[in-house]
């Protein structure tokens, strides 16, 4: 069963530049399109996020996407606008790493490396980002139990960098009306168990852009030290996931939601 070492359930704060992660009643907003999509899109994306509030940009620049003939993303230029338009907007950006031979160059344009859904299992990635002293996003497998998720930020952090946010964006059921089934009661056991932040993303955990508010609300509810949600200038003419994107208007009563309120969920014992 579960042999959890080097993440024993102490409370670990990620720091990015100045913002922290995992505060109790501080809970940090990640959004952006799913995609980069052009140097344009992803640095007015970041100014007008900026402008509403926001703590950390996202945007893929390799993108693992089911069918081999569906946008990929713009790979090294899409990296290289998304550190333009963090710089631009002064804020640090997320991005995913698809492969070790590309960990320099994503650790080199990022703050923070995510290791997608589908990598989870990917023993010799984690490994590979456990060496190096970057924070991890590391989402759960779509079809990873609790535990195996636990283990597999555990992969990273018996490398040596504990400096790990987990991202709960939901798991396969037999539902099918939302994309995935968002699993919200993961989110205070992973937090108690590791000690390590968790960020929930309702974009994926739904695939519905109306559930990203209602998601979000329940998220903040149940601990959530933050979001992390697809936001794109133009929702139905994007190139990935626009029906699970919400617009900037969208996005800012959930800023402003999270602005207001002060939640003090009850830790599980
Ligand atoms: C993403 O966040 O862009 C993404 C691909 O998500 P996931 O790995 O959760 O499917
Ligand atoms: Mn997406």
């Amino acid at each position: 069963m579960l042999n959890n070492k080097a993440l024993n359930g102490e409370k670990i704060i990620v720091n990015i530049r100045d913002i922290k992660i995992g505060i109790d009643n501080r809970p940090i907003i990640i959004a952006g399109p799913c995609s980069v999509e052009s140097k344009n899109q992803i640095i007015e994306t970041a100014l007008s996020l900026k402008e509403i509030g926001v703590d950390i940009l996202r945007g893929g620049a390799f993108k693992p996407r089911t069918s081999p003939y569906a946008f990929q993303g713009l790979g090294y230029k899409g990296l290289e606008y998304l550190k333009q338009a963090g710089e631009a907007a002064g804020i640090p950006v997320v991005t995913e790493l698809m492969t070790e031979n590309d960990l320099n160059i994503v650790s080199d344009c990022a703050d923070i490396i995510q290791i997608g859904s589908r990598n989870m299992y990917n023993y010799p990635l984690l490994e590979a980002v456990g060496e190096i002293n970057k924070p991890v996003l590391l989402k759960r497998g779509m079809s990873a139990s609790i535990l195996e998720w636990i283990m597999a930020a555990e992969y990273i952090a018996a490398r040596g960098n504990k400096n790990i946010i987990l991202c709960e964006r939901g798991i396969r059921t037999f539902e099918t009306y939302t994309r995935n089934t968002l699993d919200l009661s993961a989110v205070p056991i992973v937090k108690k168990k590791t000690g390590l932040p968790v960020v929930v993303d309702p974009s994926h955990g739904t695939g519905i852009r109306e559930l990203v508010n209602p998601m979000s609300r329940a998220a903040l509810a149940c601990g959530a030290d933050g979001l992390m949600i697809e936001v794109h200038l133009d929702p139905q003419n994007a190139l990935c996931d626009g029906q699970q994107s919400i617009t900037l208007d969208e996005y800012k009563s959930i800023y402003e939601m999270k602005r207001k309120i002060i939640i003090s969920p009850t830790s599980i014992h």
